[in-house]
């Protein structure tokens, strides 16, 4: 990133510290999670390579970080619709990883009580069915868009275990990934043939 400040010594030991003293002298957001606190901050320490430094809590908005809902940087706080757009943010780029309650907890500093329930009020689905969308959804794509075996689409969807992968897609759509993959691939080609047929 162009104008990317990495924290000196002295301020990453504050923020592994939680060092109290510091609070207003800096702030500090994580990349990977859109978040930024205050030093003090108790969540979960970051890793250094993606934590950047701002003077004010105004720079970091003016780069679209979010307030954390723990340490309340700017005083205020978040609202849950932005709380759950942030988890959302997180889920559509980590779709593919192991997903827990308890890491999308920790990633978003809340608690996993508060974040199920809020999630489920704010979006109509719980986390665990908006992930599960979101991965038959990708699966789905990649079942029309490529011949990689349904294994494999499994795994790149984030699910390890095949016979698991079959059996929630064929809950969700009601058909299995290869009949899916078969109708879809009839469909296609009924209108190669149609096409075929006005050409001539
Ligand atoms: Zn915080």
């Amino acid at each position: 990133m162009a104008n990317r400040i990495e924290p000196t010594e002295a301020q990453w030991k504050a923020i592994i510290e939680n060092d109290k003293a510091s609070d207003g002298k800096f702030f500090y957001a994580v990349e990977t999670t859109g978040i930024f606190c205050r030093p003090s901050c108790k969540s979960r320490p970051p890793k250094k390579e993606n934590v950047r430094v701002f003077q004010s809590a105004d720079e970091a908005r003016s780069e679209q970080f979010r307030p954390c809902k723990r340490c309340k940087p700017t005083g205020e706080r978040l609202p849950d619709h932005e709380w759950i757009e942030l988890v959302k943010e997180y889920i559509d780029k980590n779709y593919n990883e192991q997903l827990t309650l308890d890491l999308l907890a920790d990633v978003s500093h809340g608690s996993p009580y508060h974040l199920h329930r809020i999630f489920k009020r704010v979006t109509g689905m719980t986390p665990t069915e908006y992930i599960q969308k979101l991965r038959v959804d990708k699966a789905k794509q990649l079942l029309t868009d490529t011949a990689k075996p349904i294994a494999d689409i499994g795994q790149l969807v984030g699910i390890e275990n095949a016979a698991y992968f079959v059996t929630l897609f064929k809950k969700k759509t009601g058909t299995t990934p290869l009949s899916y993959r078969r109708q879809a691939l009839n469909y296609s080609s009924m209108e190669v043939m149609n096409h075929d047929r006005i050409q001539s």
